[in-house]
């Protein structure tokens, strides 16, 4: 009985994500980019669900925006894929934005394979739920919230880049578990509003 209780506290509550339409990516990368998705956070044990899979969670809701760089209005640095807007609005309390750039995907790409563009898209949407479900902007030394992974990794078919640090992962799950109510501490962002860039 105790162990199913510690067990039941120690899962995360399931993360929605949310993709926003784009005419310039095919189902399939968009199928290869979740399915990506859900590899990288599956090794930690968080379980993402997919839009209208989406049960009520007290995880925050992640809408994931796909836009071009070049016509974003706001100016991010040259090699910036994305950004996770960590505004402390309380109009949508439950939701965070975030917004993988496009054009700048496209450079990573050493060809024009789907499945290539599919993996890079979905560790880049990764790299910023990290910044979004961290609340944070800093980087971290290695594994996926690093700020500088060389450009042919984010496309390469093993995974090995792509994993939480122990510290991010320790981050994470005891901000999902707080938004879950399994503790009593109160969540602390410093309300503050800021952009985390992916280098
Ligand atoms: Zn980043």
């Amino acid at each position: 009985m105790l162990q199913a209780l510690l067990l039941t506290a120690l899962t995360a509550p399931p993360i929605p994500v949310i993709l926003g339409p784009s005419t310039a990516l095919s189902p399939f990368v968009l199928e290869s980019a979740r399915k990506e998705v859900s590899a990288i956070y599956r090794q930690s044990a968080f379980p993402v669900v997919w839009n209208e899979e989406a049960e009520p969670s007290f995880a925050p809701r992640l809408v994931v925006l796909f836009r071009e760089a070049a016509s974003f209005p706001i100016k991010t640095e040259r090699q910036a894929l994305g950004l996770a807007l960590l505004s402390h609005d309380d109009e949508l309390p439950n939701t965070r934005v975030l917004v993988v750039f496009l054009d700048r995907l496209e450079n990573l790409l050493p060809c024009s394979c789907p499945l290539a563009r599919g993996r890079a898209l979905g560790r880049v949407i990764a790299h910023e739920m990290g910044h979004s479900l961290k609340y944070a902007e800093r980087h971290s030394s290695d594994g996926l919230m690093r700020a500088h992974i060389p450009r042919l990794r984010w496309s390469a078919p093993n995974r090995r880049d792509f994993y939480f640090a122990q510290e991010d992962e320790a981050q994470i799950h005891e901000r999902l578990r707080l938004k879950a109510g399994f503790s009593v501490s109160s969540e602390t962002n410093g309300g503050r509003e800021g952009v985390a860039v992916t280098p």
